[in-house]
């Protein structure tokens, strides 16, 4: 094969830094479900560019509403003045909130900006400094919220020391706790919680923690709901202690589990919830959102940021807030991972292909094929990891690349995920179960 000049441009220019499940090939269009590679390849999108692109890719609506925008106001500084598409934003988002106590809005660029400024916000309301993040967690790159990660150790490399005061708790994922993958949801909340116990009894008093951070489900450390049950304890105990619990839904939001928010699965409301990627389609836009008298705290000038909350990203979050109920988004999600589900369950139960295959596990688009080892299952020890497969994950992945669908792993485990757009066609959805069932089948053979 040979290298186009724009291929040169990135061998040579473009940070080592970076790594990219899709090599040297350069991306050149999108359009829903589908994106184009300078060589002309057409793939079916299932990465979304991390849960981004939930619509698909330029939305029409969404387009031309940032299309619009671009032609009345690009940009006002939000410490200069209040746009319309800001305020208009929050009166669209007041009623998707996952409970009517999240009212009070800042808009930012990022997850990780989010993230920071959501610890920020704890500190400042309790008066207190520590804060428990979860082991598997990922929360962003920045430093604030890079000392928040615990998913890969890549993450913070080298970049140390990272902000003091944080504790870890362990997500309540058989994993995290050495238990088997058999183990029931008791067994795992009764572990975590117990773990977390023993944090508040060895390291740090609750009343000197300020806030838990949490993803209802586990993102970029393998794909894993928290069990309802937990969650709820863990509102129990913040509630307790005067810890503000903080949700990070960047990418669990937006109607990617089948609801606006993960959190509506388990009822549990949060002090400070942070959203970000779905919520406007591609462009760069993250909000915290809190109760009243948590911001009521913040002395004007606390927060801020050249680019927060910009008029074009927020008005095509507007557009996105539109899209969603007009085409009945969250339906499609249901009805979509159903069929995903059911087909990597019926994977998972087949004879040849199923013992490779150790978890089927997530909530609406939001899914997670655990794989076990190439060699026997019996040898694979999931307490030890003893025996575990390095690659069977990232050969799958590759196989779908080549087959026509661009597809992530995540975590240190072997998990591929499926974060297809939330409005794709049963067609589409079809065709990319049927090639990952080719790969999967070439892999392990
Ligand atoms: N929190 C979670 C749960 C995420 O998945 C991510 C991004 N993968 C972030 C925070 C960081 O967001 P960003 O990359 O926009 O900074």
């Amino acid at each position: 094969t040979t290298t186009t000049h724009l291929q040169e441009v990135g061998a040579k220019h473009v940070t080592k830094g970076l790594g990219r499940v899709a090599g040297d090939a350069v991306m050149v269009r999108g359009k829903g479900s589908w994106v184009e590679f300078e060589d002309g390849r057409r793939l079916l999108d299932f990465t979304t560019g991390i849960g981004v692109t939930n619509l698909g890719h330029c939305h029409p609506k969404v387009s031309k509403a940032a299309a619009d925008q671009c032609l009345n106001l690009v940009h006002c500084q939000c410490s200069v003045a209040y746009h319309e598409p800001y305020l208009k934003l929050i009166e669209k988002l007041l009623p998707i909130m996952p409970d009517p106590s999240l009212d009070s809005f800042f808009f930012w660029n990022s997850g990780s900006e989010a993230v920071e400024g959501a610890l920020k916000m704890a500190r400042i309301y309790t008066g207190r400094k520590a804060i428990i993040t979860m082991q598997g967690g990922y929360h962003g790159r920045t430093f604030g919220a890079m000392a928040l990660t615990r998913s890969k150790t890549i993450f913070s490399e080298g970049s140390g020391p990272l902000m003091p005061s944080v504790f870890v708790a362990s997500f309540p994922f058989w994993h995290q706790l050495s238990l088997p993958p058999s183990a029931s949801e008791e067994e795992v909340i009764q572990k975590a919680l117990y773990q977390l116990d023993l944090l508040f009894s060895q390291q740090i008093n609750p009343q000197e923690v300020a806030a838990i951070v949490i993803e209802p489900v586990l993102g970029e450390g393998g794909y894993v709901p928290a069990p309802p049950a937990y969650l709820r304890s863990l509102r129990e105990i913040c509630d307790k202690h005067g810890i503000v619990l903080i949700l990070d839904e960047v990418q669990s939001g937006f109607g990617r589990t089948g609801k606006y928010f993960a959190s509506e699965h388990s009822g549990v409301r949060p002090d400070i919830l942070v959203i970000a990627k779905g919520i406007a389609n591609g462009f760069p836009l993250s909000a915290i959102v809190s109760r009243t008298d948590i911001t009521d705290k913040l002395k004007p000038g606390i927060m801020g940021g050249t680019y927060a909350g910009n008029a074009v990203a927020c008005a095509a979050a507007i557009a996105c807030a539109d899209v969603m109920k007009e085409e009945r988004v969250l339906e499609n999600v249901q009805q979509r991972s159903h069929e995903l589900i059911g087909s990597l369950n019926q994977l998972r139960s087949r004879a040849d292909v199923g013992p490779y295959i150790l978890d089927v596990r997530g909530l609406g688009l939001m899914i997670g094929v655990e794989f076990a080892s190439p060699s026997p299952i019996s040898v694979y020890d999931p307490n030890t990891l003893a025996g575990a497969p390095k690659s069977l994950a990232s050969r799958v992945a590759k196989r779908c690349l080549e087959k026509g669908v661009l597809i992530l792993t995540t975590s240190i485990y072997e998990v591929v995920r499926f974060i297809p757009p939330l409005n794709i066609s049963a067609e589409e959805m079809a065709k990319g179960i049927e090639i990952f069932t080719q790969a999967v089948e070439e892999v392990v053979k």
